[in-house]
């Protein structure tokens, strides 16, 4: 096992490591910027670097950087977390050719993953459904692009081939706005991505979000962990996330899982990783792979029991995995609300000084994040500033209990989420089971105020 890992990251996900790594006898090295110097996990580091100014693109995203605060630390590993380099092929190339381990798959795998049109054709190989559209990229050719448009059938969605968080896609109702649709999401992406390639799908118009979590080792064992529903987003966003999906035939999520676990075998794929699919009418169709531990891992370790970061960092380490599918029982209900500094209702974000905090507690009840009364929330970063997660034996007590947990919650100082999470979880379609990825949107457009 490693002595000590340099924990790449910020917010909740990085005190989510340093947690792993306390539990693990691992020494984590914790790194922020200027403006991240009052984190919890700063404070209780036994080491800590800083990382450069509160712009991200000067820290998080530095490169050198983050290596060389690796090298005179002496860690011997690096997990990115999410998000800033956790998907970035070029990072996980440097850190590995600097003589450290990335806690994460191979360049190689993060980068077939990485472009969702080589991800596609890598799945569709390997036996996986997927959204029907164009053979790869798109060509320039405006006749070309309406022929597959027409073959496709419209709606269809136009989406980056290096896109991510919900940004780069545009969908196209009409042959007559195709081609300039076409034109703004490649200029987009370019500029955003720097990868002006653009794929073409079917866009799906009443599918739920459904994704399998996998975990895999370097000698080509590899397990599902179930599914998780993410259908309930904003601007295609997560905000609430649960598992199981409510009213999925297990047969076909076992089948499902079973042809992601084959598809990790097939690409050598090693660490954890997630398959997201559309499903309608009964079918999955493969959207994208996210090759890192996602911001809803936690529903999943509430219902298996298998704790995600710990195994990330034991896969890494060269260590088997520790159990085999059969020992994988799914038990219970789990639901994430995602807690985000922002107004409840106009999502305008709200940094600032958090005068209160309490926490929820109780049986089954997990909060994942770095705030404290009195902490200052940077401008800076993402909204996201906590996870509320509940587990119950069925989904109407984990329901019960997130409602609860709500109540119980307390943030002053600034403006939360909190309020929309307290009306969604009564809702009575959500509280049903089995919205669709529009149905947020669609309760948010009824309820302006
Ligand atoms: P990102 O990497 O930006 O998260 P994804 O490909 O995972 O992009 O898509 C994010 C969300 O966009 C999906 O969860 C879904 O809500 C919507 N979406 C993507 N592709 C389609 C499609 N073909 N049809 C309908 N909705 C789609």
């Amino acid at each position: 096992m490693f002595k000590k890992i340099l924990v790449a990251n910020r917010g909740e996900i990085a005190l989510r490591i340093q947690r792993a790594c306390s539990e693990m006898g691992v020494k984590a090295v914790m790194v922020y910027s200027e403006a991240d110097r009052e984190a919890k996990y700063v404070k209780l580091a036994e080491e800590a670097v800083c990382i450069g100014p509160a712009s991200a693109s000067l820290s998080y995203l530095n490169m050198p950087a983050l290596i060389s605060a690796a090298e005179v630390t002496d860690a011997e590993a690096i997990h990115p977390g999410y998000g800033f380099l956790a998907e970035n092929a070029d990072f996980a190339e440097r850190v590995e050719k600097s003589g450290f381990q990335f806690i994460g798959p191979t360049p190689e795998s993060i980068r077939l993953m990485g472009d969702k049109v080589s991800a596609k054709q890598a799945m569709i190989k390997a036996g996986v459904p997927c959204v029907p559209g164009s053979e790869g990229e798109l060509p320039d050719d405006p006749v070309q692009i309406r022929r597959t448009a027409k073959t496709v059938g419209y709606p269809v969605i136009i989406k980056a081939a290096g896109g991510g968080g919900g940004r780069g896609m545009r969908v196209v109702h009409t042959e007559a706005a195709l081609i300039n649709a076409v034109q703004m999401t490649k200029a987009e992406a370019g500029a955003a991505f720097g990868n002006p390639a653009v794929y073409m799908e079917k866009y799906l118009q009443n599918p739920r979000h459904i994704e399998i979590q996998i975990l895999a080792d370097k000698y080509k064992n590899a397990v599902y962990l179930g599914e998780r529903d993410c259908s309930m987003q904003r601007r295609h966003q997560k905000v609430i996330e649960e598992a199981p999906a409510p009213g999925i035939p297990r047969r076909l999520i076992e089948r499902l899982g079973e042809r992601c676990v084959a598809a990790c075998k097939k690409i050598g794929y090693r660490g954890a990783g997630t398959f997201e699919f559309l499903y309608e009418n009964g079918e999955f169709y493969f959207i994208e792979m996210n090759t890192r531990v996602q911001v809803e891992h936690p529903v999943t370790e509430f219902i298996t029991g298998v704790d995600i970061v710990k195994t990330q960092i034991m896969v890494a380490a060269g260590e088997k995995l520790p159990f085999t599918q059969r020992q994988i029982e799914i038990r219970g209900h789990a639901i994430e609300c995602r807690i985000n500094a922002e107004d409840p209702f106009t999502f305008t974000p709200s940094p600032g000084r958090i005068t209160t905090w309490h926490t929820p507690g109780g049986p089954g009840v997990r909060v994942d994040s770095h705030i404290y009364t009195n902490y200052f929330i940077p401008p800076n970063y993402d909204s996201m500033i906590a996870k509320i997660i509940v587990h119950g034996d069925t989904r109407e007590q984990a329901l019960a209990r997130m409602r609860t947990a709500l109540n119980e919650t307390v943030i002053e100082g600034i403006q939360s989420n909190i309020p929309l999470h307290r009306e969604l979880m009564v809702d009575a379609n959500f509280v049903a089971g089995g919205t669709n990825i529009h149905y947020l949107e669609e309760w948010l457009a009824q309820h302006k105020r």
